[in-house]
């Protein structure tokens, strides 16, 4: 099956699914060990995916702007998978778990926590 033309375009360089716009360039601040976007202002071409919206949040820049709205961008492409679409995205997003259309099951394991305790303990 052929790739949507946007996500050839996203992912053209690298292949790889992660490799979308805001990410590639948070990736290149990093690089150059900016990794807190405090005190830094972030210009993108449209309104982040849910992906790049995450990563956003996680380098905490003071502000994003953003030209094209998530309408606007989705008349000229679309993103489109077996799960999600530029359209339907931060409605999968918003569903409850097992309503979405990517199976996202809890594993049967005995204590899911351990690993986050055993990180408390050795970051206190
Ligand atoms: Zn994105």
């Amino acid at each position: 099956m052929r790739p949507s033309s946007g996500v050839e375009r996203r992912t053209l360089s690298t292949k790889c699914p992660l490799d979308v716009g805001r990410t590639g360039s948070l990736r290149a601040a990093a690089l150059q060990d900016i990794t807190d976007l405090t005190g830094y202002e972030m210009y993108v071409t449209a309104y982040p995916c849910p992906m790049c919206l995450g990563a956003l949040y996680y380098a905490t820049p003071d502000r994003v702007v953003y030209a094209a709205t998530r309408e606007q961008e989705g008349e000229h492409y679309d993103d489109g998978n077996r799960y999600m679409s530029l359209r339907t995205f931060y409605d999968e997003y918003a569903k409850p778990i097992g309503e979405q259309n990517l199976p996202l099951v809890q594993g049967n394991v005995t204590d899911p926590t351990a690993p986050f305790r055993r990180w408390s303990a050795l970051n206190d």
